[in-house]
C-alpha cells in the first residue's frame, strides 16, 4: 500500500505521480499535499519519493513469488 502525491501543472492538470511510504513523507515532500491520501494499491514496487523506502507491491506479481505451499 502506498500514499500518493499528485503533480499538477499550473492549470491543475495531473501530470505525474509520486509514491510515498507514509502520510508523513507525503506531507514533508509534496508541495500539493492536500490531506491524507493513502491506502492505494501499487502493482509494482516503488520507492518513497521522500525517504527512499521500498514500498512493496500490494499483491504478488511475476517479480514476487508466492510463499511455497506444502
Ligand atoms: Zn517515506
Amino acid at each position: 500500500m502506498s500514499h500518493l502525491g499528485y503533480i499538477e501543472d499550473k492549470d491543475g492538470n495531473l501530470v505525474g505521480l509520486n509514491y510515498y511510504c507514509s502520510d508523513f513523507c507525503n506531507s514533508e515532500h509534496n508541495v500539493n499535499y492536500a490531506g491524507w491520501n493513502g491506502c492505494h494499491e501499487n502493482e509494482h514496487a516503488e520507492y518513497c519519493a521522500n525517504c527512499g523506502t521500498l514500498i512493496a507491491p500490494s499483491y504478488a506479481s511475476e517479480d514476487y513469488e508466492l510463499t511455497e505451499t506444502i
